[in-house]
């Protein structure tokens, strides 16, 4: 037998060991994990001398955009740059234009995304108007719902507990997560109303807005909700001490919870916010100083389940305005979170086995993506080959996303994955983009 490809001379990370061996690659699967001399026969033998190999990463917190945002990212670029951050799978968020909120918007961006992404991507939808049709836009291939609690984005009523309740009930029978972001709406919106007529516009009027309280207050309000009901909660870009420890109370109580943080969370805190400026806003904004030790704690002790980017791209002009509630929020984050946290290997804070658990098999585990999550015979192809020892300055100027700017522009980081396959083909080669566009999967839920 001969197969498509292998990857000789590798330190590849395999049932929460790396091991130095060989990888045979078949059909866009794993075929053969082994010794160079149990390799099959192959055409294509690429010697990786040595460098780590993991399991591509899966990002589950992704804005693609496209359709009517494609100005802000398209399927293309966004999916070049997950290529490029060491990231084989992405979960994308539906608040597009239109909203990913029924079988035709899915359906339709699905549609679109086929022919145009590099990595695997799995669709989000926000709920529909008409509850009756949740069941058949996961039948259509959604893998989770996201519901916005800082504002009405899709078809549920976020004001009403009853039809929260309902819906909450309806995804448990269907054993779907239901991805929350979680800011009180109402309590959101009447700081912002007294901030905006006193005339305060500034960084420090968004971040009196966006308080720890209104984290909280809808963390507590979602978990009396969820209690009623069997529902799987997973709590987006966790920010807060008392957000997560909320969380973690739920979780000691035996619900059905998950939660991630991101990056900038972890890394940046209120005061680069304030010294960058608005082009470092994100929702909620980054926190002081003693909630990033609590966050910390939090990974250290697996309360945290996952890390994903909140890759969220708008063009620098956007990031601008007069009054602070004029800025678009968010920021890319698709090709700095793998050099981030690598680095942390580097200083001790992290190991392998972290990054790939809250990148990797978590992910894989929560979202249901069959085949994926870690290096075994059988499953997807989708490897990230990383190179601990490359220091390397961040450049958001040489960024595949469109958004070509990033709170940590000119960090020195340390480790950079240099080469990425997606179901068995390269895609990217030392920052480069090697592959074609359709060469991702669309993934349904099964
Ligand atoms: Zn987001």
């Amino acid at each position: 037998m001969i197969v498509d490809l292998v990857l000789s001379n590798t330190k590849a990370y395999i049932d929460n060991e790396i091991v130095n061996c060989s990888l045979a690659i078949n059909q866009g699967k794993i075929f053969k994990i082994g010794t160079e001399a149990n390799m099959p026969r192959t055409d294509t033998k690429i010697d990786l001398k040595n460098l780590l190999v993991l399991p591509g990463l899966i990002d589950v917190h992704v804005h693609l955009r496209d359709e009517g945002k494609a100005y802000k990212e398209d399927f293309c670029s966004g999916t070049a740059a997950a290529a490029a951050g060491g990231i084989t799978t992405v979960l994308d968020m539906p608040n597009n234009k239109p909203v990913t909120m029924s079988v035709e918007t899915l359906r339709g961006r699905m549609k679109v995304a086929e022919r145009k992404i590099l990595v695997n991507v799995g669709f989000y939808s926000e709920f529909p108007k008409n509850m009756k049709e949740t069941e058949e836009i996961i039948r259509e291939g959604a893998v989770a719902f996201k519901l916005y609690m800082a504002e009405q984005v899709g078809g549920l009523n976020i004001d009403d507990d009853y039809a929260l309740l309902e819906a909450f009930k309806t995804v448990s029978r269907l054993k779907v997560p239901v991805a929350i972001h979680a800011e009180d709406k109402t309590a959101l919106k009447k700081a912002e109303d007294e901030l905006k007529r006193a005339n305060c516009n500034d960084i420090e009027a968004f971040l009196k807005a966006h308080s720890e309280k209104v984290e909280v207050t809808a963390v507590e309000r979602l978990l009396n909700i969820a209690a009623q009901t069997n529902v799987h909660m997973h709590f987006c870009h966790i920010s807060t001490e008392n957000g997560l420890n909320a969380i973690i109370d739920g979780k000691k109580s035996g619900m059905k919870l998950t939660c991630e943080t991101t990056p900038h969370y972890l890394f940046l805190s209120v005061d680069d916010l304030r010294r960058i400026g608005t082009l470092a806003l994100t929702m909620p904004p980054m926190r002081e100083k003693h909630h990033i030790a609590t966050l910390w704690n939090g990974i250290k002790n697996s309360w945290i389940d996952i890390l994903a980017s909140d890759h969220a791209p708008h063009p620098l002009g956007q990031k601008e305005a007069k009054s602070v509630w004029d800025v678009k929020v968010g920021i890319p984050g698709l090709e700095t979170t793998l050099p981030l946290l690598l680095t942390e290997v580097k200083r001790g804070r992290l190991s392998i086995t972290d990054i790939v658990r809250l990148m990797s098999e978590k992910p894989a585990e929560i979202f249901r993506l069959k085949g994926r999550g870690c290096l075994k015979e059988g499953n997807n192809a989708d490897v990230v080959v990383v190179d601990l020892d490359r220091k390397h300055k961040i450049d958001s100027s040489r960024f595949h996303s469109k958004a070509k700017y990033s709170p940590f522009d000119g960090w020195n980081v340390e480790g950079k994955p240099v080469k990425t396959f997606v179901g068995g083909r390269l895609i990217m080669d030392e920052e480069e983009i090697v592959g074609e566009v359709g060469s991702g999967e669309i993934i349904r839920r099964e």
